[in-house]
């Protein structure tokens, strides 16, 4: 039988089975609504206020600080339109203005891109330097009287790359501190955190953010649960009308069983993060080191601030997509930069901002590890990979 490997954890990953035996229940026994007075539904109500707490531990926050959402997306939505709707009822008269960078995963991106062609609010997209870094002299600069929000991702998902949050909440502080007195809205601060859970320290307060938007399913949780974490006294609008559930800001009964799935996977991942990214980092720089030595191969993203489970590079000569072709046919799944849009491929725009040349971004490929991820796994894939190269090269039209 081949062997079968797995890297393409950045996308997503399997439940946990500790995981899946703790949501179990909740499905069969304890189905109740959350929402009813009676023994149903109150067993349910104390399920989601456990997870509720334990998502908040993870973070630092309190439990009336976080809301449960269907994924990162739907967070992340609700952060940036809630917040400019909140505004706009508030009273705020200017144009609202958001600086986000190139580089945010589409889940940001197109949420400002719906406010910008509403007219809701003007966005600044900075741009990063060669390694995915943004520039903290750029936010600075970029601040306007009518700046209300700056969103920022913790870890690049293409790249791993990651991003001076801690410097940025600081900055942020004084600045804010200075508003106050000029009598300016505060500037508040979000961040994608859906690939830094895992391994990173994800401290609210540490890293100065007001709102932070997570994934269940990037760390053992099922798809299709969610959070964002809203610091008290943020203005927020909710996106959904409905029952009032989740604090007023998401209608909607609760998904008692996968909110369940998500305090346990955050149990774990505090349990587990400080030896388990010991473990991948170590498993990762192997892959790096080994990839590295096939002719014409470039690391993308930041050679040391990076996350310990990303290990992204291009490839020249070669398409990524062939070679995720050609890996998936030798039983490994990884994943490549390119996104199909109406069948034809686009280099990532994560890669071009960057300012890594169109057709050098087309050869681009991320490997991402997980728990199960072996060094048999890893020494496969460097068995199979450079005569896959090879021989695409070789295939490859001459120029
Ligand atoms: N943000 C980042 C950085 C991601 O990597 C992803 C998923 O790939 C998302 C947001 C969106 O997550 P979801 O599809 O679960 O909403």
């Amino acid at each position: 039988m081949m062997k079968k490997v797995y890297l393409d954890y950045a996308a997503t990953s399997p439940v946990d089975p500790a995981v899946f035996q703790a949501m179990k229940p909740y499905f069969l026994k304890f189905f109740g609504n959350a929402s009813e007075p009676h023994s149903w539904g109150v067993e349910a109500k104390k399920a989601v206020e456990k997870a509720r707490s334990q998502v908040a531990e993870l973070l630092n926050a309190k439990a009336e600080e976080i809301i449960f959402t269907s994924c990162a997306t739907e967070a992340i939505n609700l952060a940036h339109k809630g917040l400019i709707e909140a505004l706009k009822l508030s009273g705020f008269k200017a144009r609202p203005h958001i600086i986000t960078t190139l580089i945010e995963h589409k889940a940001v991106l197109e949420a400002c891109h719906h406010l910008k062609q509403l007219k809701l609010a003007k966005i600044t997209y900075l741009s990063v330097d060669k390694y995915g870094l943004v520039d903290l002299k750029d936010i600075k600069k970029a601040i306007r009287p009518e700046t209300v929000l700056i969103s920022i991702m913790l870890v690049n998902n293409e790249v791993g790359t990651i991003e001076p949050l801690e410097k940025i909440g600081l900055m942020l502080k004084t600045v804010n501190a200075l508003r106050k007195k000029q009598k300016l809205q505060k500037i508040y601060f979000h961040t994608d955190a859906t690939q830094a859970i895992q391994y990173l320290d994800c401290n609210v307060d540490k890293l100065g953010v007001d709102l932070l938007s997570l994934t269940g399913h990037k760390f053992y949780a099922p798809k299709g649960i969610g959070a964002l974490f809203i610091r008290q006294n943020t203005l927020l609008t909710r996106q959904q009308d409905g029952g009032g559930q989740e604090n007023n800001l998401r209608s909607g009964t609760e998904n008692v069983p996968y909110i369940v799935a998500l305090g346990k996977a955050c149990q774990l991942v505090k349990e587990n993060k400080r030896k388990e990214g010991k473990r991948i980092a170590g498993l990762k720089n192997r892959l790096i080191t080994q990839v590295l030595k096939i002719p014409q191969v470039k690391l993308t993203g930041h050679p040391d601030k990076r996350v310990p489970h990303i290990a992204s590079f291009v490839v020249l000569g070669v398409e990524g997509e062939a070679m995720l072709l050609y890996l998936n046919d030798q039983g490994v799944a990884v994943s490549s930069g390119s996104a199909c849009t109406s069948g034809e491929l686009k280099p990532s725009h994560v890669l071009l901002a960057m300012g890594i040349k169109p057709e050098i971004a087309h050869g681009s490929l991320r490997f991402s590890l997980g728990k199960d991820t072996s060094k048999d796994d890893i020494d496969y894939l460097i068995k199979i990979f450079p005569p896959i190269v090879k021989k695409l090269r070789q295939m490859a039209p001459k120029l």
